[in-house]
């Protein structure tokens, strides 16, 4: 099946007649081609949006809010075939992308529809001067939107949902790996009636088609999900031309467990925040570190738990852990687990392929637990992004804060504990964006989201991408 570009509404082939092959990671077959967009394409794209972006902008917010929220309904409607889309192209098991990717594909765009109606800017009176200032929030004009293979459609729509709901037009790429449910939503944009030109998909391989869009020169502001080398790439492009950057990059989570947490419930959700999606999560707790007292008995029960993850094909509800992304991924995965062997780690459980029967050929990895040394060593320091997490114990809560926080990123963190005076101590210390206590991806969409240190520079959610997609302009009246 070919996949094709959306531009001003309607499907196209790339200009060039170039394709890409789109692989199925449960099987390793070639199922489909995607476009090889060139620049020409994305220059197709902008003038598509430069030409909406007219009418859209002056578009009532009541307007753009219906358009937004029945585009949440047609995804909700098309649940089932969205989440067996984005099972076979990611990988992942079926039932998560019934229960997570797509339902939060459609709140991303009920939120905004609702948030936009709700977003109001500042006015300041100043006294004794007899003027007053207020904040005109426009919208930026032409935006690029580019997004990572590990949630396909839930963070390309994190980004164009409140691209759109503050009046911009949107040039946005998909990752080259996962394009089909960003393909297949083209169709329910028209079908909602959002009108031709106001999101534009092109596909194609990130150092061609993203950075297209990214060397634009009127495309003013460029949100970006995905690794930490390509956002430094990014920036280093865009900084020059003076554009608006938000950019989400690459995780290496802590997850810190006393011993005076409720043990149960961290246990549980300890194998769900290692392993969800194959541990392809920007958010996943790589690296665990347990209070010594407990650290024993932690490490029988999480080996318990974890070699009772049912692997196999996406598409069998009883699946737990589903194939990675990629044959290129999957290697870079498995290298990991052969640093650590070399680097004195020991392998507690899992480490090695699985062949699933009738799939031979698919990307399939065991769940692997590492018991680390020291927390320096490189698995424990650079970003696996599969099915791999690291153990240690801690002693004190100064020892363990200094390792979470001796690390180049700064994405999230977890806390087990009950004491709130640590809780505190913890929530002001730690160098993150996110901070969980007791949870793990519990997510309210109003709240600010992104990291610090090489996991990022900006926040996207709630008001905080309404105001990264508009520019504040400052109006002062005396009178
Ligand atoms: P990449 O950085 O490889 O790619 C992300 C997107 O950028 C893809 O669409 C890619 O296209 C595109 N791209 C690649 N090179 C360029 C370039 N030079 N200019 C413009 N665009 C480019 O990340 P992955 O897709 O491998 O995703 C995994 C990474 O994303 C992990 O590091 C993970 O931590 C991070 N991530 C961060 C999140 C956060 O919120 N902080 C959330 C989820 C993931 P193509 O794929 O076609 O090459």
């Amino acid at each position: 099946m070919n996949i094709q570009n959306f531009i001003n509404g309607k499907l196209e082939n790339p200009i060039s007649k170039d394709w890409i092959d789109n692989y199925c990671p449960s099987d390793g077959e070639v199922y489909g081609k995607i476009p090889n967009s060139s620049k020409a394409d994305v220059e197709k794209a902008y003038q598509s949006a430069k030409t909406a972006f007219k009418q859209w902008s002056q578009t009532t917010l009541e307007a753009r809010s219906r358009i937004l929220i029945k585009i949440s309904e047609l995804l909700e409607a098309n649940l089932q075939r969205f989440a067996e889309a984005e099972s076979k192209d990611n990988g992942k098991p079926i039932g998560l992308a019934k229960t997570i990717d797509i339902p939060r594909a459609a709140s991303n765009f009920r939120f905004f529809g609702n948030a936009i109606t709700q977003f109001a800017s500042e006015s300041h009176e100043s006294a004794g001067q007899n003027a007053i200032n207020y904040t005109l929030r426009q919208p930026i004009g032409v935006v690029g939107c580019i997004s990572p293979w590990n949630l396909p459609l839930y963070l390309f729509t994190w980004k164009i949902a409140p691209a759109i709901a503050a009046g911009n037009c949107v040039v946005a790429k998909p990752s080259e790996v996962t394009p089909m449910t960003a393909y297949l939503l083209g169709e329910i944009c028209n079908e909602a009636g959002l009108p031709k030109g106001v999101l534009n998909i092109v596909h194609g391989l990130g150092t061609t088609t993203g950075q297209a869009i990214v060397e634009h020169p009127e495309i003013k502001a460029i949100s970006f999900t995905g690794g930490t080398a390509t956002g430094a790439q990014i920036a280093r492009v865009a900084a020059p031309m003076f554009k608006k950057l938000s950019l989400e990059l690459g995780g290496k989570n802590p997850n810190i467990i006393f011993a005076d947490c409720d043990y149960n419930e961290m246990l549980e959700t300890t194998v769900s925040s290692s392993f969800a999606n194959q541990g392809q999560i920007c958010l996943c707790g790589s690296r665990i570190f347990i209070e010594a007292s407990i650290y024993e008995a932690f490490k029988v029960d999480f080996v318990e738990k974890v070699k009772a993850l049912k692997v196999g094909h996406p598409a069998k509800n009883t699946t737990k852990i589903g194939a990675l992304v990629s044959k290129p991924h999957l290697e870079k995965v498995l290298s990991y687990i052969d640093i650590a062997k070399t680097e004195g780690g020991k392998i507690l459980c899992g480490g090695n392929k699985v062949v699933v029967k009738g799939f031979e050929n698919g990307y399939y990895l065991e769940p692997t637990i590492i018991e680390v040394k020291t927390d320096e060593c490189r698995v424990n320091q650079e970003e696996i992004f599969g099915p791999v997490v690291t153990i240690m114990p801690f002693k004190t809560e100064a020892d363990v804060l200094q390792m979470a926080n001796k690390i180049k990123y700064g994405l999230s963190a977890t806390l087990w504990t009950n004491n709130l005076k640590r809780t505190m101590h913890f929530s002001k210390q730690l160098q993150v964006g996110i901070f969980w206590v007791n949870t793990w991806m519990l997510r309210d969409l109003r709240t600010p989201f992104g990291g610090v240190k090489a996991s990022g520079v900006g926040r996207e959610g709630g008001f905080e991408a309404l105001r990264f997609f508009t520019e504040a302009k400052n109006v002062c009246i005396k009178y």
